[in-house]
């Protein structure tokens, strides 16, 4: 067999394509898994996790990861350093082609996850890794009594703005909204954090900087048009994500850019043979929690689809 054949291919490593590779292992089936540009996904940006079941004390979500790709490797799991550019799920075996090699599979589980929305500006483009990130928890130690903006109103923006007032000297939140949109038990702790202030009914229209990097950012209120310039040296976008699908996105059925599910087994997708699990399908339910549960079902319907092939 054409060594970079497998029965299923995994792709991506966050807690979907971890768990599906777990139980792909402890399954004996004949697959690999593609860990992407992000080994261990999203959560590797997280300091510290406390809704993980069975981890009484809070985890970093680096050391969860960690676990969970040790976990996979132990169980004897291919894990393979390669990120998929293109796929041709026309006809099977399906092909994906890497920056690194080409590989054929009977069976994908897509679990590509999410990536960070960014705002669209140029000015925003120009001072990107000069001031401007979708991670505090990766930049925020460059900005220690500096002063930074974080721009969003959702959970990210509050545990983002949260993370960045143990660093920083002042955190300004620009919200295009009157409220913030994140859970109330966020709300209340960035009330009652001194350093983080609140811009509502703002946009950022401008980041301003100089060779250096960011200066400053321009906002504007909604209701007024009134424009004003807000000193800092960094801004933290913190907007949301969009599902990582556009590889697939004329190949499969998809809403607001998110696979489609349920074509008989609960995460089978329009074509017939592949899966899609975690962040890529849970639109309003981006947990690790969640991922992982929707990776343990994806292989357990591929190994059914693969038992009816005669395959494992
Ligand atoms: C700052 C932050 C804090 C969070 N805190 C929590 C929390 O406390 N508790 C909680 O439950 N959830 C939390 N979440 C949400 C959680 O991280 C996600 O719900 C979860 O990681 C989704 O898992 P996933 O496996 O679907 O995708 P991801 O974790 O996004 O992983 C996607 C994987 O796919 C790979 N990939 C993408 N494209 C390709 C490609 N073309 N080829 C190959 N591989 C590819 C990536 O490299 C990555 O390994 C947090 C998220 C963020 C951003």
């Amino acid at each position: 067999m054409d060594k970079n054949h497998f029965h299923l291919i995994i792709i991506g490593s966050g807690p979907a394509g971890c768990t599906a590779a777990i139980y792909a292992a402890r399954a004996n089936l004949n697959f690999a898994m593609i860990t992407g540009l992000e080994p261990g996904g999203q959560l590797i940006k997280t300091p510290t996790i406390a809704n993980w079941p069975g981890e009484p004390e809070e985890i970093a979500g680096a050391l969860l990861m960690e676990k969970m790709m040790d976990q996979a490797r132990n169980l004897g799991a291919a894990i393979l350093s390669d990120n998929i550019e293109t796929v041709d799920l026309a006809k099977r075996p399906f092909s994906l082609k890497g920056n690194k090699a080409e590989y054929t599979c009977d069976a994908l589980i897509i679990a590509t996850g999410a990536s960070a929305k960014f705002l669209g500006l140029p000015s925003e483009k120009k001072y990107i890794g000069k001031g401007v990130s979708t991670c505090a928890i990766c930049d925020g130690f460059f900005y220690k009594n500096k002063e930074v903006v974080v721009v969003g109103g959702g959970n990210t923006t509050a545990e983002e703005a949260l993370y960045m007032a143990k660093i920083a000297k002042l955190v300004t939140i620009v919200h295009r909204r009157d409220t913030m949109r994140a859970e109330e038990g966020l709300v209340v702790q960035l009330q009652k954090t001194p350093n983080i202030k609140l811009e509502l009914n703002c946009n950022i229209v401008e980041i301003l900087g100089d060779d250096r990097g960011v200066t400053g950012a321009r906002i504007k209120n909604v209701n007024t048009n009134a424009t004003q310039d807000i000193v800092c040296q960094a801004v933290f976008i913190a907007i949301g994500h969009k599902p990582n699908t556009e590889i697939f996105s004329k190949q499969l059925e998809m809403e607001h850019n998110y696979i489609k599910i349920g074509y008989g087994a609960a995460t089978a997708t329009s074509v017939s043979g592949v899966f899609a699990a975690g962040d890529v399908v849970a639109k309003n339910y981006h947990q690790a929690v969640v991922a992982a549960g929707l990776g343990c079902t994806a292989t357990l319907d591929a190994k059914a689809f693969l038992a009816v092939l005669n395959l494992k």
